[in-house]
């Protein structure tokens, strides 16, 4: 009797190892950023192929940053980035100005079509393009929350686009980029930031057409240039020429 106790026992052990190790390999079968300082959770996930993508994305818009920049982002503490499924959520990226939260990747947001004022546009879900967009506006948001003990470079930014009045109410010396700030009233010198840095590196002929402010501005932060590059994202800039 004692013996067979034993064996379920040692049975059971086995089965829940065993289940608690697949399921970590199915969750955790990680899924690394070429940069080993960012550092890549699954909460939830479409499909390994879309979360991978997400990966390659990021890397590739941390690739396009000059080390400076890159430095910045990744000050002591390296960079969480999480994946997750919010189908009920408009929000495909998020940054938090927190050191340790990071960055989320909604891979499922609720909008699928083409709204000018969700974050990013959505072409029939996100093509490698627009990924690789949300990545750079969500690192742009992590540079500028890290900047703002040392290069003050989004204090820096606000004075150049804006004035507030007492009741904190914004006068745009130059408007944001994109629909998407003004669409939103929260956090909207945060957003056009991000939006700029952003569009700095995939379109920045029309941004210095149409918003010389914010150009000379990112010229200053990258210390580069970058050429224009064909892709969807353009369509929502607020660029009358
Ligand atoms: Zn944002």
């Amino acid at each position: 009797m004692k013996r067979k106790l034993y064996r379920f026992a040692a049975l059971t052990i086995v089965i829940v190892l065993l289940t608690t190790f697949i399921n970590t390999d199915s969750i955790n079968a990680s899924i690394n950023s070429k940069y080993p300082w960012v550092h890549v959770t699954i909460q939830k996930e479409t499909n390994r192929t879309e979360s991978k993508d997400w990966i390659k994305a990021l890397d590739e818009a941390l690739d396009t940053l000059p080390s400076h920049i890159v430095t910045g982002i990744k000050s002591e503490n390296g960079l969480n980035v999480t994946l997750t499924v919010e189908s009920n959520e408009k929000w495909s990226g998020r940054a938090y100005p927190d050191l340790t939260t990071g960055i989320y990747f909604n891979e499922q947001p609720s909008s699928k079509n083409y709204p000018l004022d969700s974050e990013p546009p959505i072409l029939n879900g996100f093509s490698h393009n627009e990924k690789f967009y949300v990545a750079l506006h969500e690192l742009g948001h992590i540079y500028f929350f890290r900047s703002e003990k040392d290069t003050h470079d989004f204090q820096t930014f606000e004075k150049i686009v804006s004035t507030k009045n007492a009741e904190g109410e914004i006068s745009w010396l130059e408007e944001p980029s994109t629909i998407y700030p003004l669409s939103h009233k929260a956090n909207q010198l945060a957003e056009s930031a991000a939006e700029a840095f952003a569009l700095f590196v995939v379109s920045p002929d029309i941004l210095k057409a149409c918003y010389p402010l914010q150009y000379n501005f990112m010229r200053q932060v990258f210390g580069r240039e970058y050429t224009e590059t064909p892709n969807s994202i353009i369509t929502r800039i607020n660029c009358k020429q």
